[in-house]
This record gives structure tokens, C-alpha cells and sequence, in this order.
């Protein structure tokens, strides 16, 4: 208690009221006080005032304020003292914080508050003081403090456009790539904006922006977050720019809000047009390659409308002879030109492509009148005119030579079921046609020749091999070679099993070879039954000898997927548990190609593949046409950098920057990066500038032995 010492003995005492003080009691209270004096005593403690400062009542009661404010922290006291004269002068409550020193406690913060206790006149008698230990508030408010300021520190340090809205959509706060991202000049006008006005009326996919985004809002509220693609405009220049958006139900200061998060992803977009390009254009004539011809020629076949359709592959006689007279740049020209004489011969309805240096494929389409006769003739007058117009573009383009001679190659599909049951693929339809075209070169320079059955010696090595592949399957033929993978530092941190089915002859068939057949005649799925298991066992065995592998990756093939009665889950839930193996240490390889093929089913395995444990990565990144958007909702830990991009990237600039991208998605989806093919000391360099963090190659390794690999593993330190 403090008692304003105006007695003229100093000590006058006011009895407290009995029933007061046995209240008082009960609360941390300590003080009575009449007002007059600058020195003002306490004339009462509590025994939970005593218990809270350690100190004995004697030391302070009736000792002058001073006895109390001198245990207060020197740089609170002046603040306390003045705080305490103000309300002794006007009568009013007070509220205080301050630290004090107590001799047995230390440092504590206190809270302190008090009102004023008058007489029936009215005049103030006393103030009531109330004090708390809030030292504990104090401190996790200041981690708090600091912890906001490193959170506040990482926001503004993001390049994403970090904001808090609430769930009518209305910005609280953003940080500083905000108004940058949205070519806003600074972020006070950024916070005055809606939301919709950095938005485009509409979305690609046809939806009103605000209607989209006040539903994503709620959705985002109603399941805790949500991630999703966005089309964002930027206010400055009104230019559209690709997105996704994160959006987290957060609490602020007791309200439902939403941390929003978003990343611009337009230039990894624009770097997958540019890898799609790649993988199915040939990037001199624009012409589709290879591989987009016979997807095209695949969809025409299953679609069967009855047409017939030509295919022909057609050779520039002489080329490396041309090249060194004309110069590389002159016959660039000269393949340009003739790919648009092509382009025009197959119409609408056709296709033109480049298969390789000089080799083109032109497909037409015939409606069935024109076989109608007699179809050889057909063929031999087509090719003539395909002849004629090649010829005449070059007539038409001065500086090229002006008279070139072809072979070509052709094969005839008619359009009949009857003809469809003999051929399985456009596999095989181009096969024919490069049957044929070898036929022709056979021959000498300006030939043609058309496809016939016995020419097929490659066909029927194909059926020879299918034959012999299923006795090797049966009698477990195989064995796998095991390519280490290395990390930034040249250590193996794990290696990918490829199989090898080795001939009585010494000489290997390539898995590149009897995979698709044993994919083709469904023997697949034996096949990775043996390599799962096989695998497995090999696992189980260097992890019993303590070699430190963090995991092997194996190889999945597309028609491993699919819910069947044995699924491919099944098979590998039962090896790893045969083996005593973590899911963990087994990686399934998954080509791009596979995932695309049926996305919702790849999707839905994929997960229940992750959901078990294993580890997924994704194959031949590049070739195929995933995009950022797809790849980021499938649960992949690695993304494997297809080895023509690694190995095109030391030659030229334009693959070096598509590589890097492949690197910064990964990157972006926090995926480990594998870069497959690595050669050269060159490649490996680049890929370490890029940050790719792991290699396989051979610069490093072949695919070893086991024997070979485990040595390996020994010796390394
Ligand atoms: P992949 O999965 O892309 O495997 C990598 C291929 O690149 C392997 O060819 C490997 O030997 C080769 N390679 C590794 N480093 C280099 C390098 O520095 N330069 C070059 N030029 N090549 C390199 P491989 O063993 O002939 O396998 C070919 C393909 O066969 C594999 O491609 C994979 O798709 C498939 N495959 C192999 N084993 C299996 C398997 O057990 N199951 C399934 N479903 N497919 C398999
Ligand atoms: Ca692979
Ligand atoms: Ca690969």
C-alpha cells in the first residue's frame, strides 16, 4: 500500500476496511495512497503482492515511494513516477508497464494498474494499485516481434507476388515484387486496387475473371488452400502473363483472411512451347519430325475413314557432295525450299516431314477412286509428280542448283479393314516406305522403287525376335547393368537399372529394341515382374553390405500402368516387403509420353504410387508435351533431362537456354534435376552452372555390372 505521507509524524495509517482487505487478498493489489503529497507511501500489500516481488511487506510499507520506484529499471522509473504524480493530481485510473529489479528475481516485467478511491466529498483518498507478472507476455511477444520482422524480411526478399487479402477479395498488405509484378508504381497504390483490375475480363478457358476468382476464394477458405493457374494482366502496358496462384487460409487478428501467393511462370511457359517445338519440329524447315509424323500417321490409321494413304521417303541423292560444294548455308536454303514444295504437295489432308539431314516423308492421302485401277500405277504416277514439283521449286529460288536428283521410297496403305488387320502400326507403314527407299539407293542414284513384302527383312527379324523373346522372358534371360548417378561433388549418390538381354554370341540386344516388342505383344508385364524383383534383391543386397546408394531408380513402361488385378503397386509393395526394403529407395522412372497418354489414370497411380512410398521421377523431360501447369499437380521428386537436350546444349545457344529451363522448372517445383547423357567435361560444366544438382553419363560410368558398380561403390571414400 502507498500512503501519501502527510502526517506530521509521517506515518499517519488508514485502517483498511476488513471485508476490503480480505478481497484485496485475493488480487495482487498492493496499494492506499491519499492524495497531496510527491511522496506517497504504500500503506498495504497484499500477500500475493509479496509473493510476486519476493520481497518482505516491512521493506516497503510506509517508505516513501522511492522504496519502490528505485527497484524499477532506470530507463522505466522517470515514465512511472510521472505517471503515478499525474493520476495522485487528477484522481484518474492508471495503467502502467515497467521492468523491475528484484533482489532475488532478476529482471520481470510488471504490469501495473490502479484507480482512485474517494470520500463522500468526493476528494481522492487513495489510489488502488494492481500488479502482474507479464514477463512471459512480453517475451513471446517479442519473438513474435521478431519472428513477424525474419517473416516480414523473407516476404519482401521473394521474387512471388506475396499478398493478404480478405474473402471479399479486398488487398490488406503485399510486399514488394507485388506492384512490381503487376507494373503497379508503388505498393500504396497497389494496396488501393481490386484484384480484378490486374486481371483480364476473362480467363483462356472462357470464365469471367471475377466470377472465377471470388469462387476460388471461397474454395480456397473451405478446404484450407489451393493452388491453381491463373492469367494475370499487367496494368502498366495492359500485357497478359501466365501465373499460379497459391492461396492459404490464414487468421488475422481473429478474421478469416488468405495469404496469396504468385508465381509468374510465362517465361518457363514460353521455354516449354520452345521444348515442344523442338521435340516435334525440325527447327530448320518447321517441318514436323519423325516422331510427330507418326503420331499424326497413328491417329489417321486408327481413324480409318477408307481412304487410302501414300507414304513416301524421299532421299536427296548426294547431299554431303552438295554441302561441300554449295557450302552449309546454301543447301539449308536448298532443304527449306524443297520442305515447302513438299508442304504443298500433301495438302490439307497430308502430311510433310523431315525424318533426317536429307531425308524427308511426305504422306497423301488418295480417295479410294484413285487405286481404283491399278495401284502400282497410281504410286509411279504420284511419285512422278511429287518429282516435278521438287524440281520446279528449285527453278523458282535462285543461287541453288538448278537439277537434283531423289530416290524415294513408297508404300501404299489401302484403306480397306482387311489391309488394316496385316499392318500393326505407322511404325511399320514407315518402315516400309524406308524398305523400299533403301531398295531404290540399292539401286543407284534417281530411283524409286514400291514396297513389297519380300523386301522385309527387317520386319521379319522384328517377328524372329518377338518369337525368341518370349522363351527368354520364360527362361528369365535377362540381367541388369546398373548406371551410377553422381552428385555436384563426383560422389554416386544412386544408379538406374537398365536391362540388358545378353546373345549366345556375346552381343547384347538393346533394351531400345525389345522393350516396344514386349510392350507390343504385352509380355511387358512379366518382364517387370522379373526387373522389380530382380532389382529388389540387388537393393536388398548392398544395403545389407552397408553401401550407401539413397536409392535406385528403375524403369516403368506405360503399359505398366493401368488398374488391372495385379497392379503394378501390388507388385512392388510385395517385392519391397520380400526384400525388407523402404519404398523410399526405390525410384520408377516414368516417361513424359506415358504420363500423357492417359492423364487421369497415370494421375490416379501416380499418387498411389507416391502415397506408398516410392519415389517417382519423371523421364525424357522435353520430349514430350508436358507443361508446368500438369507436371506440378503430379507427385514427382525428379525430373531426368532427356540426353538429346544435354547433349545438344554444348553446341548451341538456343538448346543451352532450354536446358536451363528444364533446370529452373525443376527448380520451381522443387524437384530433385537429373541431366541424362552427360559426355563431355563441357556439358558437365554448363549443367553445373545451370544448378543441376545430378549427372548420369558416361563421363561418369556405362551401365556397370553389379559386381562392377558395387567395386565402385567401395572404393569410393
Ligand atoms: P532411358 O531410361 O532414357 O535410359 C538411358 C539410356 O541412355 C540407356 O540406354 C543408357 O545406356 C543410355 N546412356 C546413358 N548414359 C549415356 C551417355 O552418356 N550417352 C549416351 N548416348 N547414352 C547414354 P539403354 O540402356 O540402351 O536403354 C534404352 C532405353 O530402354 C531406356 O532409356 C529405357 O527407356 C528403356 N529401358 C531400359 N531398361 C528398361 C527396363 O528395365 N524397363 C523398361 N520399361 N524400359 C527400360
Ligand atoms: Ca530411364
Ligand atoms: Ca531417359
Amino acid at each position: 500500500m502507498i500512503q501519501p505521507d502527510t502526517s506530521a509524524d509521517g506515518g499517519g495509517r488508514t485502517p483498511a476496511e476488513p471485508d476490503f482487505s480480505r478481497l484485496l487478498e485475493r488480487l495482487p493489489g498492493f496499494a492506499y495512497q491519499r492524495r497531496n503529497d510527491t511522496n506517497w507511501s504504500a500503506d498495504y500489500l497484499s500477500g500475493q503482492f509479496q509473493e510476486l516481488t519476493g520481497l518482505p511487506a516491512d521493506d516497503l510499507l510506509n517508505k516513501g515511494h522511492a522504496a519502490y520506484s528505485n527497484l524499477i529499471h532506470p530507463d522505466d522509473r522517470e515514465k512511472t513516477i510521472q505517471a503515478m504524480r499525474r493520476a495522485l493530481a487528477q484522481g484518474g485510473d492508471y495503467s502502467l508497464e515497467y521492468r523491475v529489479n528484484l533482489p532475488d528475481r532478476g529482471e520481470r516485467w510488471f504490469a501495473e494498474y490502479g484507480y482512485g478511491v474517494f470520500d463522500d466529498q468526493g476528494q481522492l483518498q487513495r489510489l488502488a494499485g494492481f500488479v502482474s507478472d507479464i514477463t512471459q507476455r512480453k517475451q513471446s511477444d517479442r519473438e513474435l516481434e521478431r519472428s513477424e520482422y525474419r517473416f516480414r524480411q523473407l516476404l519482401e526478399a521473394s521474387r512471388d507476388a506475396i499478398s493478404v487479402i480478405d474473402l471479399d477479395g479486398r488487398l490488406l498488405d503485399a510486399n514488394r515484387a507485388a506492384p512490381q509484378m503487376f507494373g503497379c508504381p508503388d505498393r500504396d497504390s497497389f494496396l488501393k486496387l481490386h484484384p480484378a483490375e490486374f486481371s483480364p475480363d476473362d480467363q483462356p478457358d472462357g470464365r469471367p475473371s471475377r466470377a472465377a476468382a471470388a469462387a476460388a476464394i471461397t474454395e480456397s477458405y473451405r478446404q484450407g488452400s489451393l493452388e491453381f493457374p491463373w492469367q494475370h494482366k499487367r496494368l502498366d502496358s495492359g500485357e497478359t502473363f501466365e501465373t499460379i496462384v497459391g492461396m492459404h487460409r490464414i487468421d488475422l487478428d481473429g478474421k478469416p483472411a488468405l495469404l496469396v501467393r504468385v508465381s509468374d511462370v510465362s517465361e518457363q511457359l514460353r521455354y516449354e512451347q520452345r521444348l515442344r517445338q523442338l521435340a516435334f519440329e525440325d527447327p530448320l524447315t518447321g517441318l514436323p519430325n519423325r516422331q510427330a509424323a507418326l503420331e499424326w500417321l497413328d491417329q489417321q490409321l486408327q481413324r480409318g475413314k477408307g481412304d487410302s494413304l501414300l507414304v513416301l521417303s524421299i532421299d536427296i541423292d548426294n547431299f554431303q557432295w552438295l554441302n561441300n560444294t554449295f557450302g552449309r548455308e546454301q543447301c539449308d536454303r536448298l532443304l527449306v525450299t524443297l520442305a515447302s514444295a513438299l508442304r504443298a504437295q500433301a495438302g490439307s489432308a497430308g502430311l510433310a516431314a523431315r525424318l533426317q539431314s536429307d531425308e524427308f516423308l511426305l504422306i497423301i492421302q488418295l480417295r479410294p477412286s484413285a487405286t481404283g485401277g491399278n495401284p502400282a500405277q497410281e504410286q509411279e504416277h504420284q511419285i512422278g509428280q511429287v518429282k516435278a514439283s521438287l524440281q520446279a521449286s528449285l527453278a523458282t529460288t535462285p543461287g541453288l542448283p538448278t537439277v537434283l536428283s531423289f530416290c524415294i521410297g513408297s508404300t501404299l496403305h489401302s484403306g480397306d479393314p482387311l489391309a488394316r488387320q496385316h499392318l500393326s502400326d505407322a511404325e511399320d507403314l514407315l518402315q516400309q516406305a524406308n524398305t523400299a527407299l533403301s531398295e531404290a539407293r540399292r539401286a543407284g542414284g534417281n530411283k524409286q522403287a514400291i514396297y513389297e513384302p519380300g523386301m522385309d527383312v527387317v520386319i521379319e527379324r522384328r517377328l524372329a525376335l518377338e518369337s525368341r523373346l518370349s522363351q527368354a522372358i520364360a527362361g528369365r534371360e535377362f540381367t541388369i547393368h546398373y548406371q551410377p548417378i553422381v552428385a555436384r561433388d563426383g560422389r554416386v549418390v544412386a544408379a538406374e537399372g537398365l536391362m540388358r538381354w545378353p546373345q549366345p554370341d556375346g552381343a547384347w540386344v538393346s533394351p531400345g529394341t525389345f522393350i516396344p516388342l514386349a510392350e507390343k505383344s504385352g509380355r511387358i508385364r512379366a518382364l517387370g515382374q522379373w526387373l522389380i524383383d530382380s532389382a529388389c534383391a540387388q537393393l536388398a543386397e548392398w544395403r545389407g553390405k552397408g553401401l550407401a546408394l539413397s536409392h535406385l531408380s528403375i524403369n516403368i513402361s506405360p503399359t505398366q500402368l493401368g488398374n488391372n488385378a495385379d497392379s503394378l503397386r501390388q507388385q512392388l509393395l510385395r517385392a519391397i516387403e520380400r526384400h525388407r526394403l523402404p519404398a523410399a529407395m526405390l525410384q520408377l522412372e516414368i516417361t513424359e509420353s506415358a504420363v500423357l497418354e492417359n492423364m487421369t489414370l497415370a494421375r490416379q497411380e501416380l499418387e498411389s504410387l507416391a502415397a506408398a512410398g516410392f519415389r517417382l521421377a519423371l523421364d525424357d523431360f522435353g520430349t514430350g508435351y508436358s507443361s508446368l501447369l500438369t507436371l506440378q499437380r503430379l507427385p514427382f521428386d525428379a525430373l531426368k533431362i532427356d540426353k538429346s537436350f544435354v547433349q545438344k546444349a554444348e553446341q548451341d545457344g538456343k538448346s543451352r537456354g532450354l536446358v536451363e529451363a528444364c533446370v529452373s522448372i525443376a527448380q520451381k517445383l522443387n524437384l530433385d534435376c537429373v541431366a541424362e547423357g552427360v559426355e563431355t567435361e563441357l556439358q558437365c560444366l554448363l549443367l553445373r552452372q545451370m544448378g543441376c544438382a545430378f549427372y548420369q553419363g558416361y563421363l561418369f560410368d556405362r551401365p556397370l555390372p553389379a559386381a562392377e558398380l558395387e567395386s565402385h561403390l567401395r572404393s569410393q571414400p
